[in-house]
């Protein structure tokens, strides 16, 4: 397994590090997709913004991406409908066929060059899975989004149905974010790298050697690193994934996976690309990534070799529906995005759009659906995982045990030896051997006390 990834190679623009104390209107912290589309976006209401990033653009999961953009995947339309209600569900299709539309006009300007390609989009699915698919595809229709049902002919993997949405796209991640980078320069978009924000107020980022004071904080940091308000570290958990390329040519047109989201599968280049789905981060996964594309998939890409596989986390929520909007009740000008659930592409263009209407004042209904406050959803598992770590924590404190623990909320550490990670199995937060913290919700390095020998 490889950590520094394919996609990030080509010509990186290098920033600077933020120095000082600057004021704007609005801060934006995290550049990934989410942090960039939102700091375009409000550069383009003509706001002055400052973008704070931890490590270089696109280090975290947005660069580990398919570059898969669709309306289909991800939440699923009829359990959206039977949970919240038709109006919901439609308000819901309509916010996302809006939200591809921008992205389809911004990827495709001229001078771009994000690699966009339109590829139909299909989920498949057995025999068994053909009235599970049916209820999907009526359940999209009321919402007014167009889809159709019919055999998997052409499908790489085992499949007998498959539900098929028109028209979506494939693109460069990377090659994205880049373009985004430079048009907010050019509307005036300050980007400062390796400025990890470590302090928060409603008003104010501060990292170890500078500050933004701005009326306006956009926290994209995939996973929210302040826990209150909001309690997002209650209702969020991180999932692993794998990209694994291979070297032999398609035999499908399109992007291919299966419903329940186990992979997808697309062209790229000569070869292909697969996403493969893991478990929740610290989490422990006997499978390694590689081994797992051998015995369930390789039978079927014949022709197809894999060398290596690329991990990656994103943020889930309990429900499959992004958090966007205001952090809490009474913090209107704080704002989090957070929560895509492996469709960050699109998760970030309705924040974008979102949030930078908020902050101008207009009134949107389809808000609603994403709040963080909607209700009810929590995850029980890291709450009581958090619970019982703390308690740990502090008996290990009392008794001088020597485990790391996690400096945002004291759990203890897991290290897997076989990424050389050390993993937070409440929140998802990673260090690197040595204690160096690789992503939110931590903001700070863990403490790794190793034993002398001999
Ligand atoms: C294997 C894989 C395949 C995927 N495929 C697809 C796909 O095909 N289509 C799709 O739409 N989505 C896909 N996703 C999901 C998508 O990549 C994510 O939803 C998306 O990248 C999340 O974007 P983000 O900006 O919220 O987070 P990130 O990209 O993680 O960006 C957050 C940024 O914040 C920075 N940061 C963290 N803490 C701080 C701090 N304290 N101060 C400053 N900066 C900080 C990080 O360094 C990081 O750069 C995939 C994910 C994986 C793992």
């Amino acid at each position: 397994m490889e950590n520094q990834l394919f996609w990030l190679q080509g010509d990186q623009t290098v920033h600077p590090i933020l120095r000082g104390r600057r004021t704007a209107d609005a801060v934006v912290v995290g550049g990934g997709f989410a942090g960039l589309t939102i700091a375009l976006w409000l550069c383009k209401a003509g706001l002055r913004v400052v973008l704070l990033e931890a490590e270089t653009l696109g280090s975290g999961a947005s660069s580990r991406c398919l570059g898969k953009a669709s309306l289909l995947g991800g939440v699923s339309y009829a359990r959206l409908e039977q949970r919240h209600g038709r109006e919901v569900s439609a308000a819901y299709g309509l916010s996302q066929q809006n939200a591809f539309a921008a992205l389809r006009e911004l990827a495709t300007q001229p001078g771009a060059d994000c690699g966009w390609v339109e590829a139909d989009d299909h989920l498949t699915g057995l025999e068994r899975d053909e009235q599970r698919l049916g209820e999907e595809l009526q359940a999209m229709e009321r919402a007014g989004v167009a889809a159709g049902l019919g055999k998997a002919t052409q499908s790489p993997m085992p499949a007998d149905f498959s539900l098929t949405v028109k028209d979506m796209a494939l693109l460069h991640p990377m090659r994205y974010m880049r373009w985004l980078a430079r048009e907010g320069e050019r509307l005036g978009l300050k980007i400062y790298e390796h400025s990890r924000v470590t302090s928060m107020e409603t008003n104010l980022a501060g990292t170890p050697r500078g500050s933004v004071l701005a009326p306006y904080i956009i926290v994209a940091t995939g996973y929210p690193i302040v826990n209150t308000p909001g309690w997002y570290f209650l209702r969020l958990i991180q999932r692993q994934s794998w990209l694994i390329p291979l070297n032999g040519e398609a035999q499908f047109s399109g992007i291919y996976g299966d419903w329940q989201g186990e992979y997808a599968l697309r062209r790229l280049g000569k070869g292909m690309l697969m996403h493969l789905a893991g478990g929740r981060v610290g989490e422990k996964r006997p499978v390694h990534p590689l081994e797992m594309y051998r015995q369930r998939y390789a039978p079927y890409l014949e022709n197809a070799r894999a060398s290596h596989a690329y991990g990656g986390i994103d943020t889930y929520t309990a429900d499959g529906l992004p958090f966007i909007g205001p952090y809490g009740k009474k913090t209107p000008n704080m704002f989090v995005a957070c929560g895509f659930g492996g469709r960050g592409l699109m998760g970030s263009m309705l924040a974008a759009q979102s949030i930078s209407a908020r902050i101008l004042g207009l009134s949107n209904d389809g808000d609603a659906i994403y709040s963080g406050q909607r209700r009810g959803d929590g995850f029980l598992m890291p709450q009581v995982q958090a619970g019982l770590s703390i308690a740990g924590h502090y008996a290990g404190n009392l008794f001088r045990f020597r485990a790391p623990y996690c400096p945002h909320m004291g759990c203890k550490l897991r290290y897997r030896p076989e990424v050389r990670l050390w993993e937070c199995p409440c929140h998802g937060s990673r260090f690197d051997d040595i204690g160096h913290i690789k992503n939110a919700p931590a903001t700070r390095d863990a403490v790794i006390r190793y034993r002398r020998r001999g």
